[in-house]
């Protein structure tokens, strides 16, 4: 009777998990979806914990404590521009508790002398998958954190070397399959996992990280697969599934809007210095600065507005800003709207998130597949902090690094004017020939600060 509770119990969650990340898939019922989820993995926790193999609850409450304790600063207190390697690390912590869980169980096992093949096969994959994306994700965090070196990091015969470490872990397993007790192929497939997971990630500009945390995600779900299976636990089995999934879709996406190809990200060099300076080259010309009375004249008259945040936003944390001037040309009759570039930001649904938080309309968010045709009948776009998602050159240049990944049209509508504090460059490192185009006009500073004059302006106009 408790088990088949327990199973109808997961049933739900499962339920809820599948409901969540569909709702996740819209900005208008993505919140709603992490609710569900929250509600699931609360339901799951629940009724795991009338496990009737637990012996005894103390060691879960000194668990729950410690991850309350490390978990609560990193939700409240990071900020949303050190997401990815907020990320990366919870990546790291899962991946963690997969593998001393697959450690637990054949210490377990080898005690009693008693590992069965097909268990052994489970242990083996949660502990390969495990231990690479505990090391895997460790060092994501420290490239985006830039305690470790952002460029990519390589030797000669790298991937032939990760190839030969590769096969001692499958022949380790096969090996553990035949001889499930030798302890010493154990401990090898342990190590070697953990020094997969350096070597694989080391070699990754600093640049790709976020695809490669959400990858390291996908191993992440991988290893609580194995993991279900180990300790036969019918809910890891399905949650790791949804996350080994959902994660390879996501990383497949992310380097198919930046127009790389998956493994050119995986054993590419993007973001290096030779793909800077070359980019670099591309811009010529003189850029127009603007001062904030101006821009706000052109707005405040406007009929037709777009606004394009981009990195620069979140970095000048200026959504409540940019939603308060949206709203004031709303007031005034215009009409406004926010194109969502797919990869603006750093992280999938960066700018829906932030805009979302500023409490902007859903309606008003457009994504880029509708919104491009609207550029050429809009009087004003204002370009908050994004550049290359507005970088012509991913149209107009064979040569460019970005060449062929999908922008905004930005420079079809009748006036355009960048919000940003000097000329740097994007995540690509590649010149922006937009912001030197003669309907461009240069409103240098920090967001926030510019779109604060913008506000005041607007109002006195
Ligand atoms: P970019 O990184 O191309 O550009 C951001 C711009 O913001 C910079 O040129 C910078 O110029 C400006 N900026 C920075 N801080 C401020 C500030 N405080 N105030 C005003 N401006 C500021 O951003 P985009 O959003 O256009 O493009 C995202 C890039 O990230 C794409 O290349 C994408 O492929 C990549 N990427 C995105 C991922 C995702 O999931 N979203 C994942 C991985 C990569 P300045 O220094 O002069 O101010």
């Amino acid at each position: 009777m408790r088990e088949t509770s327990i199973q109808l119990a997961y049933l739900v969650a499962t339920f809820l998990f599948v409901v969540a990340l569909r709702s996740l898939g819209r900005p208008d019922t993505a919140r709603r979806g992490m609710q569900l989820a929250a509600i699931g993995m609360a339901v799951a926790i629940v009724a795991t914990l009338f496990n009737a193999h637990i012996l005894s609850y103390e060691w879960i409450v000194v668990g729950c404590v410690v991850g309350a304790v490390a978990g609560y600063p990193l939700g409240m207190w990071v900020p949303m521009t050190a997401m990815p390697q907020r990320i990366a690390l919870s990546h790291a912590f899962g991946a963690l508790a997969a593998t001393l869980v697959g450690v637990g169980e054949y210490s377990r096992g080898f005690a009693v002398g008693d590992i069965g093949r097909g268990h052994v096969v489970a242990l083996g994959l949660e502990v390969l998958f495990g231990g690479l994306t505990v090391t895997g994700s460790l060092m994501a965090f420290g490239k985006l954190q830039e305690i470790l070196p952002g460029r990519p990091m390589t030797f000669r015969f790298q991937h032939g070397f990760n190839l030969a470490l590769m096969a001692c872990a499958v022949c380790g397993l096969l090996w553990l399959i035949i001889d499930p007790t030798n302890l010493a192929v154990a401990i090898a497939m342990l190590s070697i996992s953990l020094v997969l997971g350096v070597l694989f990630v080391l070699p990754i500009g600093g640049a790709d990280m976020p695809v490669v945390v959400s990858l390291l995600n996908s191993y992440a779900g991988l290893a609580a697969v194995a993991t279900g299976f180990a300790i036969d636990n019918n809910i890891l089995i399905v949650v790791g599934a949804l996350d080994g999934l959902s994660g390879l879709i996501l990383s497949v996406a992310m380097s198919k809007a930046m127009n790389r190809s998956f493994s050119n990200v995986l054993f590419g060099a993007f973001g290096s210095p030779v793909a800077s300076a070359e980019g670099a080259a591309a811009a010529g010309g003189e850029m127009t600065a603007i001062a904030a009375e101006d821009v706000a004249l052109r707005i405040a008259y406007s009929d037709r507005a777009i606004i394009v945040p981009g990195y620069g936003l979140a970095v000048a944390q200026a959504q409540h800003q940019v939603r308060e001037l949206a709203d004031l040309v709303d007031k005034r009759g215009g009409d406004v709207r926010f194109a969502i570039h797919p990869v603006a930001g750093r992280m999938p649904g960066h700018m829906n998130v932030l805009l979302a938080e500023a409490g902007v309309p859903y309606d008003k968010l457009v994504e880029m597949e509708d919104i491009n045709e609207r550029f050429a009948e809009t009087d004003i776009v204002l370009v908050v902090g994004a550049n290359d998602v507005v970088n012509p050159a991913a149209r107009t240049n064979p040569n460019s690094p970005i060449f062929g990944m999908p922008i905004l049209k930005v420079a079809d509508a009748k006036s355009v004017v960048v919000l940003k504090r000097g000329r740097g460059t994007g995540f690509s490192g590649v010149e922006n020939d937009l912001f030197v185009d003669p309907k461009t006009s240069m409103l240098f500073g920090d967001a926030k600060q510019s779109l604060l004059n913008l506000v005041v302006e607007v109002k006195n106009v």
